[in-house]
């Protein structure tokens, strides 16, 4: 099959042929129909998460449909089209584990991290950590639901009952979150890098109350922000936007530093906190939600041999919403 490898920092990835996998017990062969990108691989090539496997085949917002299946495999048959999201499996025994906070688990691996992913013709995934894809989504249109998506919505529930909405950085993440955002009745605050009119336009016509610079403050202060962006001076910069009592949400795996900042910023119990990857209920309860709402995504389709070329124009801003591999053009 034909897949885009990682070999290294500095490295881009390559085009190569490289045997179709098996599925082993419990997995499913996944034929993949697209793939979306996510600031997250970047930061894999970039070398600023830096556990790898290598050679590694990136890409964790797997479409596929089910071409076989290895042993233990229930509830999917083949020709199902199915999800596959950045949790690849867990220990299923830790305490987070048997807590229900799985996406904390010590021994947690990661599609297209520890796991070849989605830039290839073909993938295995464990079925467990597979979601059914809701029907009417085009795959292009599903891919960024199973990343941008999943993980949008975790931070949105750590933001509690917010009803003036901060989203920093109006990329994947937050186009697909506003359109939630704005269904539940919330008011939404898109902050862009200062000066970019044409992101601010963007997240205005997805439905933003309000667009501004980073550096801006909003017409209401935040009950809750999040920030989508990598850039740690956002974390102060949200905080001085928010009320008292409000969360300061970061949503990315990676940051640069946080400059540091005077404590009246974080006093009258503001909060700051992280959200780590996913758990199953979490890609459960979004996909079920997403067609009621219904969140549409703004794509920009590459070619497979194309996944450098994307992996630029995400790290340019060169496009609005979500760039997609599309590796079998089915819509
Ligand atoms: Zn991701
Ligand atoms: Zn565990």
């Amino acid at each position: 099959m034909r897949a885009m490898r990682f070999h290294g920092k500095g490295i881009p990835l390559r085009l190569e042929w490289v045997p179709v996998p098996t599925p082993g017990p419990r997995q499913v062969l996944l034929r993949v129909h697209a793939c979306g990108l996510c600031r997250t691989d970047l930061h894999i090539v970039d070398a600023e998460l830096t556990d790898p496997k290598l050679p590694l085949i990136p890409g964790h917002q797997i479409v596929a449909t089910v071409e076989a299946m290895g042993d233990g495999v229930e509830g999917f048959a083949p020709g199902d089209r199915v999800g596959v999201p950045w949790l690849g499996s867990t220990c299923n025994e830790c305490r987070n584990c048997r807590s229900g906070r799985e996406n904390l688990c010590e021994k947690a691996r990661f599609t297209g991290y520890h796991i070849d992913g989605g830039f290839a013709e073909y993938a295995v995934a464990d079925y467990r950590f597979c979601f059914p894809i809701p029907a009417g989504y085009p795959d292009r249109q599903a891919a960024p639901l199973l990343c941008a998506g999943l993980i949008g919505y975790r931070c949105l529930r750590m933001a509690g009952d917010a009803e003036h909405l901060g989203l920093y950085g109006f990329g994947a993440a937050a186009h697909i979150l506003v359109q939630v955002a704005r269904w539940q009745g919330r008011k939404v605050y898109a902050f862009t890098r200062p000066g970019d009119v044409k992101g601010q336009e963007f997240a205005r016509a997805m439905g933003a109350d309000w667009a501004g610079g980073s550096a801006d403050l909003p017409p209401e202060p935040l009950d809750a922000a999040v920030i989508f962006a990598p850039d740690g001076a956002l974390v102060p910069a949200a905080l001085r936007a928010t009320a008292k009592g409000g969360t300061v949400v970061c949503g990315g795996i990676h940051m640069s530093e946080i400059p540091a900042f005077p404590y009246e910023l974080l006093w009258g119990e503001r909060v700051v906190r992280s959200v780590a990857n996913l758990t199953r209920a979490d890609g459960e309860e979004f996909l079920a939600l997403a067609p009621q709402v219904p969140v549409r995504t703004e794509v920009a389709a590459f070619a497979l041999e194309e996944a450098n070329e994307a992996l630029n124009a995400l790290r340019n801003g060169a496009f609005n919403g979500a760039a997609v591999i599309v590796v079998r053009d089915t819509d």
